[in-house]
């Protein structure tokens, strides 16, 4: 048997029950969402499930990223940002340290706080989408 995927959702973790008239059906233990009840064809349960647990085009992320989830070790130092500072001790045309132009530019690492910031807007703007978009049935 192919493994269930989680609910998409609650990410919650899905079960395989069996009714009392004969049906069977896969149901999230924490939200309920759950397949069309299946009275023939079981076999096809685990497919109807994982073929709805992520609708087209989306991907199952986590509320809020840690450093427990991974996130924080695979992310920080991805982004950068560049940022331009006056030269303060400018020399004017000859000077050394901006070679004239007055200004340097660095390139800095955007920090995990505005990394957790920007997800965490993410998945907010993605929830009140959903909430329009997709009902758990
Ligand atoms: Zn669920
Ligand atoms: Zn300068």
């Amino acid at each position: 048997m192919s493994e269930l995927k989680p609910c998409p959702f609650c990410g919650g973790k899905p079960a395989r029950q069996e009714l009392e008239d004969g049906g069977q059906v896969i149901e999230c233990s924490s939200c309920l969402a759950s397949t069309p009840i299946h009275y023939d064809r079981c076999e096809n349960l685990v497919s109807s499930w994982n073929r709805r647990s992520l609708p087209e085009g989306m991907a199952l992320v986590p509320r809020s990223i840690t450093a427990e989830t991974g996130h924080k070790a695979g992310m920080i130092g991805d982004f950068h940002e560049t940022i331009t500072l006056e030269c303060r001790h400018c020399e004017g045309e000859g000077c050394e340290e901006c070679h004239g132009t007055g200004q340097h530019r660095r390139n800095i690492p955007v920090s995990w706080t505005t990394i957790k910031a920007i997800h965490r807007r993410i998945v907010e703007l993605s929830e009140a989408h959903q909430d329009k978009e997709v009902q758990p049935s």
